[in-house]
């Protein structure tokens, strides 16, 4: 049985082990953190029992027939739409701009209330910076719902991610190691390919080559859980703040669907004071979060994309490692989009292996 190392049991990791391991390949998946599910990570609060997503707000959306058929293996979705609101003056707008936002505010100001401030605190970096094929990429409705996404298929996991990236890893060809950092200096990357048949990395890849053409940069969030009476709008899960300084968004999980059951139970009752848990975000640069990669910067002189470009013309010299993933690629995807990489890159390794 040929044996597989797979570094990160985030999405990526996740998917291309159970696809290996339904192959018949021996997977040992490795995590540094105490956890599964990379970013997607989501625990129940201790003080009042809600569902969290410790790194930023996850909501599952996709057109992807075999994504959705994928996922539908090791969950069962809600049938929760996302909705977005900006706080300006008081008064909250719907996110991205609808037909009502676009009546009572011109293009510019949209603009300059909704999309500027929110771009300098995220990227820090002002708005004449940003590339032209980023501004085209803002999102616009031209109806007036007040849904943020318009994929076929949406919702959240009725018992969370946590769960259903452990019931992908919940398989006899695969086992879990957490707390497991994989560091060139103590297991080494020439240790690792005389071990193992193959090796999938979705660690950062310069981190993988000790940074030897220097550390590609990313922009990080620092998270602050809050207690507040009540959510501002009710059905809403994330609040944008529109102002100069502060966090970007806060989300609510009370206003999540699938934590109905227990604002039934315990809010209704009136039970405790902590009525609505929220978790506001604060971005910084990732040096300032303990290394903490969440998105690549915006990089309007190309210095990263140059170096990470080095990082893979490099890497084609270990034919036994694939980079995988938002870090061992860097870039930013969504969980369908980690899913439906994880699944190509498995399969495509199976067919190759056959030959
Ligand atoms: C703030 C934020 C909000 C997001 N919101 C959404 C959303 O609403 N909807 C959506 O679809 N997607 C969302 N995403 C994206 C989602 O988290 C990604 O799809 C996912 O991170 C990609 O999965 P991955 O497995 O490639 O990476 P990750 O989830 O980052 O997993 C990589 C894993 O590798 C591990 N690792 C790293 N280095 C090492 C090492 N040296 N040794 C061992 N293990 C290591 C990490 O601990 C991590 O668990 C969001 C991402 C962020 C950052």
């Amino acid at each position: 049985m040929k044996k597989i190392l797979i570094i990160g049991a985030g999405f990526t990791g996740a998917t291309i082990a159970r696809t290996l391991a339904e192959a018949g390949y021996s997977v040992e998946i490795v995590d540094k953190r105490d956890h599964v599910a990379g970013n997607a990570y989501d625990y129940k609060c201790s003080g009042n029992g809600l569902r969290m997503h410790k790194y930023g707000p996850h909501i599952f959306h996709t057109n992807n027939e075999k994504v959705y058929k994928f996922i539908n293996r090791f969950c069962e979705l809600d049938n929760y739409r996302h909705k977005v609101k900006a706080e300006f003056n008081g008064e909250y707008f719907t996110l991205p701009p609808n037909k009502d936002l676009k009546k009572r505010f011109t293009t510019d100001e949209i603009l300059d209330i909704f999309f500027k401030p929110y771009t300098k605190k995220m990227w820090n970096i002002s708005w004449d910076k940003l590339s032209s094929s980023v501004k085209n990429r803002l999102k616009f409705r031209d109806d007036d719902s007040d849904e943020y996404f318009t994929d076929k298929y949406q919702g959240m996991p009725k018992e969370g991610y946590t769960k259903l990236v452990e019931n992908m890893l919940n398989h006899e060809n695969i086992t879990l190691f957490l707390n497991s950092n994989i560091k060139n200096d103590c297991m080494g990357k020439h240790r690792i390919m005389w071990e193992y048949d193959h090796v999938f990395s979705a660690m950062p890849i310069d981190e993988f080559y000790n940074n030897r053409f220097s550390a590609l940069e990313w922009r990080s969030v620092k998270f602050r859980e809050v207690h507040y009476a009540e959510a501002p709008v009710e059905g809403v899960f994330v609040i944008n703040n529109t102002t100069v300084l502060g966090a970007t968004r806060t989300a609510y999980y009370t206003e999540l669907s699938s934590n109905n059951s227990w604002w039934d139970k315990f809010i209704r009752g009136d039970r405790i004071t902590w009525r609505a848990s929220a978790i506001a975000e604060y971005p910084c640069d990732a040096d300032m979060n303990n290394g903490e990669r969440y998105y690549p910067v915006k990089d309007p002189d190309g210095y990263n994309t140059e170096r990470y470009k080095k990082y893979v013309e490099y890497a084609k010299g270990d034919e036994n490692v694939t980079h995988v993933g938002r870090c061992g690629k860097y870039t930013y995807i969504d969980m369908d989009q980690a899913i439906n990489q994880g699944l190509q890159t498995a399969i495509k390794y199976i067919e190759k292996d056959k030959e």
